[in-house]
């Protein structure tokens, strides 16, 4: 192996690297190699049961990354996980299937990325899916779920769909009567994959309908091509950073891994390095090949390669929460309920208007609050464009600010919800050269109090929903936190001790490498280049620009799809 040459080297064979590795090895004539970390997990029960989910939080497969101490939210640090394997975070995920609102895509667009528009990501979208029809399977009658086939694809790699496991008592059917109910009524979306996220949906999976087993990029993208010549994936194989030609242009040649049996060797890349390792890592690994902050550099002794001081800032994340109520029927834990709700701004705040004003006050402040929390490495006037496109977002294409899921098991309800779009940032940088040392991770969570305001809200929003008819007679009292722990009518200051000492990440890390101009802190190009070199791609979640309000998987398989035909355009 060690001296092994091939035309593109992909870091990281999960959800996006998967995508991209397969594609440019549809060309008979390259040569791939995938560098996984981890290893296969093909037949790992915690990652292929559907109803398994968080059963892999903890084991080898979970990186299990840690935050610094969120100063902004109690002071604890958090532990923000990601899959550790070939298939990546889509071995341990959720598996909702929800991509993001069309606006939100536009937005990547209208802040300098040319063509990034949701019209233009639609066809990546649907390239990658294959949605299974729910007429095909007689177990899901009754259960309500439905889509809009214009908006779907049915021949891609990835299954999308229901499976056996699917609830169909009636709940689906009840919750959104309660919803109808609402003084300000949450209206039933049919499709909230169609670029309409707003209102109540049922939403679909990765997931083998036929099997009921988890889809995960490995599923989809590898294991039914692993035959090929030119596609190569080392597993249990750590990159350690990329090595560079000799000479003016900053021109990849190779990365340096660390081998399963523990010996470094550098694998050599005639072409290019697709760095595809995650949102917490492909940044760190740019910074470990000398491309970033140079004072954060050189205090590690690292060569600054490419001056690019934003690598690693504008970290946004989500923050999770749940409440419970008791119910007075009993579920099986052998169904799951998958049914959530998107609320626009005027659906979840009783004052909207006035909120939206006071907001856009204060966003020059927020923008200046980020850029000092950060040396002003990301600078307050650009921070402040960010910050109004997603004010735009928010007051006028009234996008969801809100996601409030359901679930039934045991005698509980239980409402997962997390704020959409947090306008709290932070970064992720190295902490050492050595490249196994884990990262400095701060996404400075609840730093700016909207966001608290959307988590408190949100909750008051699902107290609200368990008051309503037909669920406020389907369900007692609540457990968590209890009105014994938060007041009814309890302010942002009440909830904030329950939402600061419960929330985790949810797990939704994106634009430490953000696709953006590089005069507004980007770090990668139109075409997902890294700035100031000539060969280095980002193709994960990192070069997302603003967050979207499905889940991020989606959206993933999507970028990555339209970046393999970029980089097939471009060679
Ligand atoms: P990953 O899929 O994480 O791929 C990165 C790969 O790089 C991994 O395989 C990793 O092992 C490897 N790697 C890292 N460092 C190195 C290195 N130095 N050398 C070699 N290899 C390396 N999204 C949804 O759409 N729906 C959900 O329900 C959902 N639920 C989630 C639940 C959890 C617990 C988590 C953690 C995430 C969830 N997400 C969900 C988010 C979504 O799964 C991820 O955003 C997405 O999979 C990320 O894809 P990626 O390609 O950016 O990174």
């Amino acid at each position: 192996k060690s001296d092994s040459t091939y035309d593109y080297i992909v870091v990281g064979g999960g959800t996006s690297g998967l995508v991209v590795a397969n594609r440019l090895s549809e060309q008979k004539n390259t040569t791939v190699l995938v560098i996984e970390a981890g290893g296969s997990v093909y037949n790992n029960p915690n990652v292929t049961n559907t109803l398994g989910y968080g059963k892999a939080f903890g084991t080898d497969i979970d990186w299990a990354y840690e935050t610094t101490a969120q100063e902004y939210a109690g002071g604890s640090s958090q532990i923000v996980r990601a899959g550790k394997a070939l298939g990546g975070t889509s071995t341990i995920n959720g598996m909702a299937y929800l991509r993001a609102q069309a606006a939100q895509i536009d937005a990547w667009e209208a802040i300098g990325n040319k063509g990034w528009n949701w019209k233009n990501l639609l066809p990546y979208f649907k390239k990658s899916e294959k949605l299974q029809d729910p007429a095909n399977y007689p177990f899901l009658e009754g259960s309500g779920v439905a889509f809009d086939p214009a908006y779907h694809g049915f021949t891609g790699p990835v299954k999308v769909g229901w499976s056996s496991t699917q609830l169909n008592d009636g709940l689906a059917q009840k919750l959104n009567a309660t919803y109808q109910n609402l003084d300000v009524p949450v209206p039933y979306n049919r499709d909230a994959n169609s670029g309409d996220m707003v209102g109540y949906s049922l939403y679909p999976k990765t997931v083998d309908a036929d099997l009921n087993i988890r889809e995960d990029a490995a599923r989809a993208y590898y294991y039914p091509y692993q035959n090929r010549t030119n596609l190569h994936v080392w597993l249990n194989t750590h990159a350690n950073k990329i090595t560079w030609k000799d000479g003016e242009e900053v021109t990849a040649n190779g990365v340096e891994v660390t081998l399963s049996n523990g010996k470094k060797t550098v694998v050599k890349a005639t072409r290019e390095v697709i760095l595809a390792a995650g949102a917490l890592k492909s940044p760190v690994l740019l910074e470990l090949s000398g491309v970033g902050n140079p004072q954060i550099l050189s205090k590690h002794g690292i060569a600054t390669k490419v001056n690019l001081p934003t690598v690693g800032e504008n970290l946004q994340d989500q923050m999770n929460n749940g409440l419970q109520f008791e119910s007075k029927k009993t579920y099986s834990s052998d169904k799951s309920a998958d049914y959530v709700a998107y609320p626009s701004a005027d659906q979840l705040f009783p004052n909207s208007t006035a909120l939206g004003a006071e907001l856009l006050r204060k966003l020059p402040a927020y923008a200046a609050q980020v850029a000092s929390a950060n040396g002003n490495i990301t600078k307050a006037r650009d921070i402040y464009r960010f910050f109004k496109i997603q004010w735009d977002l928010i007051f006028k294409d009234e996008i969801p600010v809100a996601e409030i899921l359901l679930s039934a098991s045991g005698a509980a309800y239980s409402s997962e919800y997390w704020g959409s779009v947090p306008f709290s940032r932070g970064s992720v940088h190295l902490s050492s050269a050595d490249p196994t040392a884990p990262a400095i991770i701060d996404p400075k969570y609840f730093m700016l109090d909207f966001d608290l305001h959307a988590q408190a809200q949100a909750a008051r929003f699902i107290r609200d929903i368990f008051k309503t008819e037909p669920f406020a007679d389907m369900a007692g009292a609540e457990i968590t936190p209890g009105l014994s722990t938060v007041a009814a009518g309890a302010d942002d200051k009440a909830w904030s001790t329950f939402i600061y000492s419960k929330y985790r990440s949810n797990f939704h890390p994106i634009t430490t490498a953000g696709m953006l101009p590089k005069e507004l802190g980007g770090v990668v190009d139109t075409s997902l280049k890294v700035y100031g070199t000539s060969n280095v791609r980002v193709v994960d979640a990192s070069v997302m620009p603003f967050q979207v309000c499905g889940h991020l998987q989606s959206t993933v398989y999507a970028v990555a799809e339209r970046a393999a035909d970029i980089i097939k355009e471009q060679s």
